[in-house]
C-alpha cells in the first residue's frame, strides 16, 4: 500500500526542526532511517499529516565518549555502532548487539535513537541500554530535559516523549574502569526480531559487583529490567550460586507469552539460559 498524502520538511537546523514540531504537535512525526516509519505509513497504522525529516540536520550523527560517558547523537546509525571501536570493552554489550540487529540494509539506515523512540518490545538497543542505564536528552523549542531510560519506555510502542519533542542525543555514564557485558539473542533466522534477548552489563570493585545491569527484550510488553535478579548480585562477588540464583530470578522477572516464535515457558527457560551465559561472559570480561 501507499502511504496516505503528508507534508514534507527537511528542516536543515535542530531549531527549524523544534519549531515544526511546536506547530504540528500530534499531527508530525520524525523521520530518522525509516525503517519502522515508513511500513508503519505503508500500513497506514500511522498517517501523520506531516514528516520531519532531520537526515539533513548537521552535528546530529556524533558518537563520542565526553569525560567517561557515551553519547549518541540521534543520527548514529546501527551500522555506526556496529563499526565503532568505542563499544567494546566496557561498553560490550552495546558492542554486541548492534550486529545482531537485523540485516545490512536495516543496520545502514536505522538509528539508535529512533529505535528507542519506536519502543518496539522486540528492539534490541532498548534492552542493552536499558542494562548499561542510558538517559534520553529529549529537547523542544526552549526546552530541553533528561528522561532515564526506565522511565521513557511506558509500554508496547509508548514513550513518555511528548509530540513536540526530538530525541537529540543518548548517554550512557561511565560504568568505571572493570566493567563488562554481553547481548545474547535467540532468532528464528538471521535477520529476524528477538525470540528472546538478554542484556547484561556489570562493574565490578574489588572482587564484588559493584553495580549490575540485566534487561530482557520480547519477554514482556516493553523491553524489562530484570530488579530482583540485579538486587541478587549488587555487592556480592559472582560466583556461580549468585549467577544461578540471578538467572532463576530473571526468568521468574519475564513476562513472555505464548506466540508463533514459542511458547511462554520456552521463552522463560531461554532468560534463564541467557542470563547465566551472560554473566559468565561479563566475569571473564
Ligand atoms: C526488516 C526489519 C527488521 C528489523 N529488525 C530489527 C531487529 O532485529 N532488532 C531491532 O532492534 N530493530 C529491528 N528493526 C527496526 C530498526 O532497528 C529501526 O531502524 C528502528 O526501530 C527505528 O529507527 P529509524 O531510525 O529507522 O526510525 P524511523 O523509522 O525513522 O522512526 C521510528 C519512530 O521513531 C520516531 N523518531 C525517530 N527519530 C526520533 C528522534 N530523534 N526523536 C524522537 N522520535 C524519533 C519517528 O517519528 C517514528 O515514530 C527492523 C526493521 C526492519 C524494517
Amino acid at each position: 500500500m501507499y502511504p496516505g498524502r503528508f507534508e514534507y520538511h527537511a528542516p536543515g537546523t535542530l531549531d527549524e526542526a523544534l519549531s515544526t514540531l511546536d506547530r504540528y504537535g500530534d499531527d508530525a512525526k520524525l523521520l530518522a532511517g525509516g525503517q519502522s516509519l515508513i511500513p508503519l505509513m505503508k500500513l497506514r497504522f500511522a498517517v501523520p499529516a506531516a514528516l520531519v525529516d532531520i537526515n539533513r540536520i548537521e552535528g546530529l550523527d556524533g558518537l563520542s565518549e565526553e569525560g567517561g560517558e557515551l553519547r549518541i547523537g540521534a543520527l548514529v546509525r546501527h551500522r555506526t555502532c556496529e563499526r565503532s571501536e568505542l563499544l567494546h570493552g566496557r561498553w560490550g554489550v552495546l558492542g554486541d548487539a548492534a550486529p545482531q540487529i537485523s540485516d545490512p540494509i536495516v543496520r545502514n539506515s536505522g538509528t539508535v535513537a529512533g529505535s528507542l523512540a519506536h519502543a518496539d518490545p522486540q528492539g534490541d538497543w532498548g534492552s542493552a541500554l536499558l542494562a548499561a542505564d542510558a538517559r534520553v536528552v529529549a529537547q523542544r523549542s526552549g526546552g530541553r530535559r533528561e528522561i532515564s531510560l526506565e522511565d521513557f519506555f511506558l509500554g508496547p510502542f509508548t514513550t513518555a516523549l511528548e509530540p513536540q519533542e526530538m530525541v537529540t542525543e543518548v548517554r550512557v555514564p561511565d560504568p568505571g574502569p572493570r566493567s563488562a557485558g554481553t547481548y545474547l539473542k535467540l532468532e528464528r533466522r538471521v535477520g529476524d526480531y528477538a525470540t528472546v534477548g538478554v542484556a547484561v552489563h556489570l562493574s565490578f570493585d574489588n572482587g564484588t559487583v559493584r553495580r549490575s545491569g540485566i534487561a530482557l527484550t520480547a519477554v514482556g510488553p516493553r523491553n524489562l529490567r530484570a530488579h530482583a535478579a540485579e538486587a541478587a548480585l549488587d555487592g556480592q562477588p559472582l560466583d556461580d550460586d549468585r549467577i544461578r540464583e540471578a538467572a532463576r530470578l530473571a526468568a521468574e522477572e519475564a513476562q513472555p507469552r505464548d506466540d508463533e516464535r514459542g511458547s511462554a515457558e520456552y521463552k522463560r527457560n531461554v532468560v534463564r539460559v541467557f542470563v547465566e551465559r551472560g554473566l559468565r561472559k561479563a566475569r571473564e570480561g
